[in-house]
């Protein structure tokens, strides 16, 4: 089997080369492919700020210093585990149900080849195409959703899509299994009392970062691998849930967030669970100071590389007992 894999300092300085996630491959064979990182330039469904469109671009460029040795999950990223960078999809700026139809069959072809996606984007409105895809496959699958908002709104000046609504959306559309998915992260100011009674009306386990102060992350851990247990699950991260003192860059910032150390805690401690896609969103790199968010962003992505190949060695090694 090929293993695709990061080229090494050795073969080409790292400040070198056009610059793909980690020093990945750029390829679309989707034979021998455990993940694909997929870049979604799309900032069509903001409501505040806008230039998310370079959020890939921006995550990619800090990726290169990233090493596959994974000390703290004790993995080699690449031993079990093969993966590409798929290059960015195409989207129509000012369409986004267009855009949506593209994004969806694109990653339909990725999905259905057994090939996990981890997106990189583009504003949380790009999350419900991923899902239709996924969901195609999957059938409804369990949500980690991590944000400083819910994005459960109903509409915005009465259109259905934007970023504020993918999750509302996602569980109309019978994409999701709110029994087992989980908001995490949630603060800020809002509108009424009741802001986060609308998500727990439709059914997920709403844990705002008054609580999550309260309880601690050991015990925040334990209640997100709780609530999801077996069932198939894709993992969101809106990079706005992290204190814009460590993630200036983003479109919709929140203070009195996580810290970037808390966030790498949170993505570690996911292990184990059956994941079928992740994506990193709301990168906003013309805000951004020193790269942070992107890093933060990047790094997330590196953890979630690590939760595929801590799942694929378990795997083989559950084969090779049989
Ligand atoms: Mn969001
Ligand atoms: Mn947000």
């Amino acid at each position: 089997m090929a293993t695709y894999k990061p080229i090494t300092p050795q073969e080409l300085p790292k400040f070198a080369g056009i610059k793909t996630f980690m020093r990945l491959p750029h390829t679309r064979t989707l034979a021998d492919v455990d993940f694909a990182i997929v870049g979604i330039p799309w900032d069509g469904g903001t409501s505040y700020r806008t230039g998310q469109r370079s959020g890939p671009d921006a995550v990619r460029k800090v990726s290169v210093t990233l090493r596959p040795y994974n000390l703290a999950q004790d993995i080699d990223l690449f031993d079990a585990c093969s993966g590409v960078d798929y290059g960015d999809l195409a989207v129509i700026p000012g369409y986004i149900e267009d855009t949506y139809r593209m994004i969806e069959a694109e990653l339909d072809s990725l999905v259905q080849c057994g090939v996990i996606p981890i997106a990189i984007g583009g504003d949380h409105s790009i999350t419900l195409p991923e899902l239709r895809a996924i969901a195609k496959k999957q059938g409804p699958v369990a949500l980690i959703h991590f944000d400083s908002h819910t994005d459960t709104n109903v509409q915005y000046f009465g259109k259905p899509y934007y970023h504020g609504s993918p999750f509302r959306r996602a569980v109309e559309e019978n994409l999701l299994q709110p029994n087992h998915s989980v908001q995490i992260g949630m603060r800020g100011s809002v509108y009424s009392k009741d802001a986060y009674e609308d998500s727990k009306t439709l059914g997920f386990d709403v844990i705002p970062m008054v609580e999550v102060r309260e309880i601690g992350l050991g015990p925040l851990l334990q209640r997100i691998q709780n609530r999801v247990g077996e069932a198939k699950v894709f993992v969101t991260f809106d990079i706005d849930v992290v204190d814009p003192a460590f993630a200036p860059g983003t479109g919709t910032p929140e203070v009195g967030g996580f810290t970037s150390g808390e966030a790498i805690e949170l993505a570690r401690g996911l292990k184990g669970l059956n994941f079928v896609g992740f994506d990193v969103v709301e990168v906003l790199p013309d805000l951004d100071v020193a790269d942070l968010a992107a890093l933060v962003a990047a790094n997330i992505v590196y953890e979630f590389i690590a939760l595929i190949a801590i799942g694929k060695k378990r795997a083989a090694e559950t084969l090779g007992r049989v």
